[in-house]
């Protein structure tokens, strides 16, 4: 076989590399990555693990920390890197397990701190733009053609209660090979997607690269049980691509697994506060009350019904709700496929 050249390294067959792996911010004045200290970095760099098989095969590309207070999936594919072993794989790995390190060593809520550029809805970025276009246009230029598959990690926000559950995209070329790897891993409800601007959904949609966004833990903890969740399914995703095989056991056959063709959002249609009437994983009934927007003297602006039987995905459990805030998450019962 011969080497594996990306990101301007060589790997053999076989071989594990670890790097720094530098996004050109071509000289931006005074736009680069920003340090924990507040000076900035020329370039935009984030940690990298290129994993090389010993025999041909397919190339995962694993993202987290796209969203930096999305926790559990960063070490979930740190401990995965450092389990692979490259003798007993066919194919190839790029995990990035914190893309949005700036943000997470200054614990930026959610998007890059340099210019609020958000790595799962902007894409494809622009090669003369900010950094956050710019790191997006990295990933469409110099990731994206390398890879076979796309595994993104997120988890609720701040204030958010979540289920755990997978998008999957809804464009035909892709969608039945992201369902099937779906279904492969240990998660409850697999969702159809209509994005096409985040980092996953773009390749899907605009490249014909399947690929999963993973959504597991909430509120911006990382409790160990969702590490070990997310680290479960990205080694059983691994298996279910023929790159590196999984223990035997590891997919919870008893589990129920539903798909669901349709989720609604509902979002704050003006600033309130936000008392929700039901939880996370609670099956709704048309016309239930799911809550109510209220004044600061607690006269009530709204109340907030579902439109649909189904199911609550995720949902704000935090208290204010500014105009356009995600109140709740549901997917649609009579889509369940
Ligand atoms: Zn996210």
């Amino acid at each position: 076989m011969e080497l594996w050249r990306i990101f301007g390294e060589a790997l053999e067959p076989g071989e594990t590399r670890r790097l720094s792996l530098r996004v050109p911010m071509g000289g931006l004045p005074n736009q680069g990555q920003t340090l924990l200290d507040g000076r900035k970095r020329a370039d935009y760099e984030m940690p990298a693990i290129l994993v090389n098989g010993a025999k041909p095969g397919k190339t995962l590309l694993v993202t987290a920390g796209i969203h930096s207070g999305e926790y559990n999936g960063i070490p979930a594919t740190i401990r995965v890197a450092r389990e692979l072993d490259p003798e007993r794989m066919s194919g190839r790995a790029i995990l990035l397990p914190c893309v949005n390190t700036s943000g997470f060593w200054t614990m930026h809520p959610r998007t890059l701190p340099e210019d609020d550029f958000n790595l799962n809805g902007q894409y494809p970025g622009n090669p003369d733009g900010t950094v956050g276009e710019r790191l997006a246009d990295f990933f469409v230029r110099e990731i994206f053609p390398q890879v076979d598959f796309i595994l993104d990690f997120h988890g609720g926000s701040r204030g958010e209660r979540m289920t755990p559950l997978a998008f999957f995209p809804t464009h035909a070329p892709v969608r039945e090979a992201a369902l099937a790897a779906g279904m492969a891993m240990n998660i409850g409800f697999l969702i159809e997607s209509q994005a096409t601007k985040g980092e996953y959904s773009y390749a899907a949609a605009s490249m014909g690269i399947p690929g999963l966004l993973v959504e597991r833990g909430e509120g911006y903890f990382c409790d160990p049980e969702w590490v070990e969740d997310d680290r479960r399914d990205l080694l059983l995703l691994l298996d279910h691509l023929g790159i590196s095989p999984a223990p035997a056991g590891m997919r919870d056959t008893a589990l129920k697994r539903r798909v669901f063709r349709e989720a609604i959002y509902l979002e704050a249609a003006r600033e309130g506060v936000w008392h929700p009437a039901v939880k996370k994983d609670q099956a709704i009934q048309k016309g239930q009350r799911l809550g109510t927007l209220e004044d600061l003297f607690g006269d009530v602006l709204e109340t907030v019904y579902a439109e649909h039987d189904g199911h609550v995905l995720y949902l704000n459990c935090g208290l204010a709700a500014p105009k356009g805030e995600l109140l709740v998450a549901y997917a649609v019962a009579a889509s369940e496929a």
